[in-house]
């Protein structure tokens, strides 16, 4: 039964295929994974308009774009390309789910997991000024590299995994952890411009690096930085040295990727599962 459903169904898809081979071609193609916390870029006619949920998409002057997909998003993304004479293009993205790990740690100074009242005022300051440089959408166009691990080491805590701190359960962790001696090189990951240097309570010495279309790293609880705001820096520039500033029971590089305000796994848009070890 089973060989001859397969049989059929081969009939089938025979017949449909001309009307397939006779389509035009696809007004968009997508590059990446699109998995849950992904970064997908793709490429369009210069003069398509874009819309993705029906918010529009803004495109670079080659017809490069970009977009997140949510850590926990499930419902089919729907991206719609149109152009002049009328043609349209729609197509309903399923999220690829992932399983995220569950992640415990012990040690921290209760200080950052349960930070005194006085002090939250200036971790609520140090977020709005982070969520002001990442509504930055410029023509940059190193989203459409495949990004460089920004530090060689090891990988202590992935995206996307629920975090016990102290033995308080707490938000997702929203970005990799390496773990690497105090001291070494920090690179940027794409080419880009600095949109935001700060010393954060949580975070520590942190750099946000804008790589166009609303893509943003960001690199956390460094030792110290080397890059000025708005530098523009090259893919693989020395930006800082891995320290424990803020919120660290030892020196790593937090790394992070956001697409406007949703947080997405760096990891994802590397050529390498793992960075070079230290
Ligand atoms: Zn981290």
């Amino acid at each position: 039964m089973i060989l001859r459903r397969q049989v059929l169904t081969g009939a089938l898809a025979l017949t449909v295929l001309p009307r397939f081979a006779r389509a035009e071609t696809p007004l968009f193609t997508l590059h990446g994974g699109l998995e849950q916390g992904s970064l997908v870029t793709g490429h369009t006619a210069p003069d398509a308009t874009l819309s993705l949920d029906d918010s529009p998409l803004s495109l670079s002057p080659d017809g490069a774009f970009a977009f997140g997909i949510a850590y926990d998003r499930t419902a089919p993304l729907r991206l719609v390309a149109r152009l002049g004479h009328g043609r349209s293009e729609e197509r309903a993205i399923s999220p690829v789910p992932r399983v995220y790990q569950t992640q415990s740690i012990t040690g921290l100074p209760q200080a950052y997991v349960t930070p005194p009242p006085d002090i939250l005022a200036r971790i609520r300051a140090e977020a709005a000024a982070v969520a002001e440089a990442r509504k930055r959408d410029t023509p940059g166009t190193g989203f459409q590299s495949v990004f460089q691990w920004p530090v060689a080491g090891t990988v202590s805590g992935v995206f996307g995994s629920r975090r016990i701190l102290n033995g308080t359960p707490m938000a997702p962790h929203m970005g990799v952890d390496i773990a690497a001696p105090e001291g070494t090189p920090i690179h940027a990951a794409a080419d880009g411009a600095v949109s935001l240097i700060q010393a954060e309570y949580l975070g520590g010495h942190v750099t946000l690096i804008d790589h166009g279309q609303g893509v943003s790293t960001v690199y956390l609880h460094q030792q110290d930085i080397l890059v000025r705001s708005n530098e523009k820096v090259a893919q693989g520039q020395m930006i800082g040295r891995v320290g424990q500033t803020g919120r660290a029971t030892g020196p790593h590089l937090h790394w992070g990727l956001n697409w406007f305000q949703m947080r997405l796994d760096p990891s994802r848009s590397t050529a390498s599962a793992e960075p070079a070890p230290s």
